[in-house]
């Protein structure tokens, strides 16, 4: 049987640090195995094409159940599928959250995860082109960039958020996170930088990393309660493969509780359902589930040089030749947080501006020139879950965001929404603006607002907590991520965060990766 110290399964912004960074220690023999090809497409390098790889063979193409508190629609959830996993298919914004985040995590019982020990792992990892300082690291494996070529549209929306009362800020991942600004990008020189670039790819010189690529991992193998290896497909053949000393699951958010329930770790009543042996019962897996809806509001416009024309010849050209232009673009390109209501330790509300109409998930077309102003609600509440269809490791789970499910979720969502169109009515952009084209002239009372919510929200893309750090009553893994009731397994992707952070979540599980890969080296 072939045997490692270390497997990871999948390959994303969690499971290639933790790999690459394991095999930093020569005696430890490391294998990462990603489900996807290699990730070298145009589609994955060029940042402005990431809505291209949407419904493609680089994205598992994930559909929820009908959602309760959406009219019965089932929600779109694109979910990248090859070396890098999402970050490859993120929009490349480099949030790190708030403070109170990490600090509340701690609160509840991850000793460890609080903002100040978890910060020198954001520096670990982080190349960011401004410099080193107290909240930025200038060496890690992750290039951090401001936008190579930053649309002038982009930049007036920022002035249009300040002129609506938000302050400036030019580091969101500093002192504060509050205010408007243009987002840094997990970018290098107007290319996309993924983990796979920053921490495979150095990995791969070493003779004691191995990447199995179009390796589907359909279940751990256990002997009692020690995870010994994990079952894979591989060239149409099935085979085990051993792990002498751990496996590392970092399938994200919604393949890792999957591969744990196919696993018999999981709510026993629902294994049962299954005919699935229960060998730890524990409801917690694949429960907790967030998300952060999104709503866009779309305005028509006289700007020039929104990324209506990112495809013209000269645009193909400039990007080519020089690595600039609106190919560069990250589409989210300008940004804010905010509260919407008093007593909030974080903000409810994330703003993701872009120079161009963006609507179900850049699927939608208009005629004429555009921008958006997403509405990210990073401070929602509402919960849901993922399920197995069925014990077959290839039928995909059945996930149920039960968006809205909490109402404070919706008053925040209008209320940004509100704010939105103050933003887009503010000085800066007046002399640019045309029609709104969604929600539209129409809907203007907050109940209309509520309803075209229901009926064309979507989300930024952040399945989390679904494999919680907690208690083995209350979560799924320890403050180490090792998963309770088993030896020898842990978590070490964004299904761990105990409740989701208030921004993008490439970057803390980036972070998850870097610590993960900390703990195990220090217990081995
Ligand atoms: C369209 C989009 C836009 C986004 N925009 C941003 C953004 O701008 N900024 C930001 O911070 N975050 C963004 N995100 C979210 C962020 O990228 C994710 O939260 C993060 O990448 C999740 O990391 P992960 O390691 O948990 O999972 P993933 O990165 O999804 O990694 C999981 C890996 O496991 C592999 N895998 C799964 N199952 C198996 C199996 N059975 N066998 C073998 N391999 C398997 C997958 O193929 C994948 O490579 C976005 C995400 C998407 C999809």
């Amino acid at each position: 049987m072939t045997t490692f110290d270390y497997i990871v399964v999948g390959a994303g912004s969690g499971g290639a640090v933790v790999a690459g960074r394991l095999s930093e220690n020569s005696s430890a023999r490391v294998l990462l195995i990603e489900a996807g090809g290699s990730g070298r497409h145009l589609n994955i390098q060029i940042p402005a094409a990431f809505s291209k790889q949407f419904k493609t063979k680089h994205d598992w193409e994930f559909y929820t159940e009908p959602e309760p508190h959406l009219n019965g629609r089932k929600i779109y959830q694109p979910r990248g599928k090859y070396l890098g996993g999402c970050s490859g298919m993120n929009a490349m914004i480099y949030i790190r959250g708030n403070r109170a985040d990490y600090d509340g995590w701690a609160k509840a019982g991850a000793v460890g995860w609080s903002y100040d020990e978890v910060l020198p792992l954001f520096k670990r990892s982080e190349h960011n082109s401004r410099g080193a300082n107290d909240f930025h690291g200038s060496t890690g494996p992750l290039y951090i960039e401001d936008p190579r070529s930053p649309n002038e549209l982009s930049q007036r929306l920022v002035e249009a958020m300040a002129a609506t009362g938000l302050p400036r800020n030019d580091d969101f991942n500093g002192s504060d996170q509050l205010g408007a600004g243009l987002y840094q990008l997990t970018q290098h020189r107007g290319q996309r930088w993924t983990t796979a670039d920053g921490y495979v790819k150095p990995a791969r010189k070493r003779d004691n990393f191995t990447v199995w690529t179009d390796t589907f991992v359909r279940r751990l193998q256990l002997d009692g309660d020690r995870v010994t290896g994990v079952e894979v497909e591989r060239d149409g053949k099935r085979e085990v493969v051993r792990a002498d000393r751990e496996v590392i699951l970092a399938a994200g958010a919604l393949n890792t509780p999957q591969l744990l329930m196919l696993s018999g770790i999981g709510p026993a009543d629902h294994l049962r359902e299954h005919n699935i042996a229960v060998v730890v019962d524990n409801p917690n897996v694949g429960s907790h589930l967030m998300d952060h809806p999104m709503y866009l509001v779309n305005y028509e416009t006289t700007a020039k040089g929104t990324l209506a024309g990112a495809e013209n010849p000269v645009q193909l050209l400039n990007y080519v030749l020089r690595r600039r232009g609106l190919l560069t673009s990250n589409i989210g390109e300008a940004g804010a947080f905010f509260h919407t209501r008093a007593g909030d330790d974080a903000p409810y509300m994330q703003f993701i501006a872009a120079p161009g109409y963006f609507w179900e998930h850049g699927f939608g077309k208009h005629a004429k020139p555009a921008f958006a102003i997403g509405c990210s609600m990073v401070g929602a509440q509402s919960t849901g879950q993922v399920r197995l269809r069925s014990a077959d490791p290839k039928d995909k789970a059945a996930v149920t965001f039960n968006y809205f499910a909490e109402s404070d979720d919706m008053e925040a969502m209008v209320t940004g929404i509100e704010r939105a169109r103050e933003v887009a009515a503010a000085g800066p952009l007046a002399e640019f603006l045309g029609d709104e084209i969604h929600p539209g002239p129409k809907v203007s009372i907050r109940a209309g607002i509520e309803e075209e919510v229901r009926r064309n929200v979507e989300h930024t893309y952040h399945p989390s907590c679904t494999a919680r750090i907690g208690t083995d009553s209350d979560g799924v893994v320890d403050p180490e991520l090792r998963v309770h009731g088993v030896r020898g397994l842990r978590v070490a992707d964004a299904s761990v965060f105990p409740t989701i952070p208030h921004g993008n979540t490439h970057a803390p599980t980036v972070m998850v990766g870097e610590k993960a890969a900390a703990m195990i080296a220090g217990s081995s």
